[in-house]
This record gives structure tokens, sequence and C-alpha cells, in this order.
């Protein structure tokens, strides 16, 4: 905890944490078909989204590689459970960029 705190003062930091695992989270557990479209649907304002532009795996992922080793492991086992429930709900997207991250390359419309 204290080192992810650390990461988030610095200016170029993109975004909370802890919000970014709880979307990514409830995107994982979004209720529903278990086949799901990869995008959470959560009314949050697109003006007030902390993630303007940016995925919040993405910003779990950066989170990851900053961290010193320990901890980095120790968020890679809360995020591991959730990574595997949304490959498993959602579908590969054939026309993804084989150059974007895996969570980029699901389906994310009918
Ligand atoms: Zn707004």
């Amino acid at each position: 905890m204290a080192d992810i705190s650390r990461t988030e003062r610095k200016p170029y930091w993109p975004g909370p944490t802890f919000e970014a695992w709880r979307r990514w989270r409830a995107l994982a557990y979004k209720p529903g078909p278990w086949v799901m479209h990869a995008v959470l649907d959560d009314g949050t304002c697109e003006c007030c989204d902390p993630f303007r532009g940016v995925e919040v795996r993405s910003v779990l992922e950066a989170m990851c590689r900053v961290l010193p080793r320990r901890s980095a492991r120790e968020l890679r086992a809360v995020l591991t459970p959730l990574d595997e429930r949304f490959l498993a709900r959602t579908l590969n997207d054939p026309f993804a960029s084989p150059q974007d991250p895996w969570w980029l390359r699901r389906l994310e419309r009918p």
C-alpha cells in the first residue's frame, strides 16, 4: 500500500490504483450473461473520469511494473483471478492489433 501511494504521488501517474482495481473487478464481475463484451458501462461521466483515455487495466499494469518486486507480486496476486475471469468471459477480437496488450484484444461490441 505504501509503495502504491508513493507512486501515485508522482505527477505523471495516470490515476488512482484503487479505483482502477475497483473498475477492473466490476468489469470481471459484470452482471448478465457469462460471455460479455469487454466494456463496463457503470455510468461514469466521461468528463469526470479519472482515467479519461486510459484503460484501467493499463494503469494497473503500469503500477505492477514500477512497484518494488515484492509489492508488485502482491498486486499481481490480486489481479490474476480478475484477469482470468475477464479472459474466460470475453472473446478474442480477430481484428485487434497484435501490438495491443491482451486486455485490449477482446471484443468490445457485438
Ligand atoms: Zn463530468
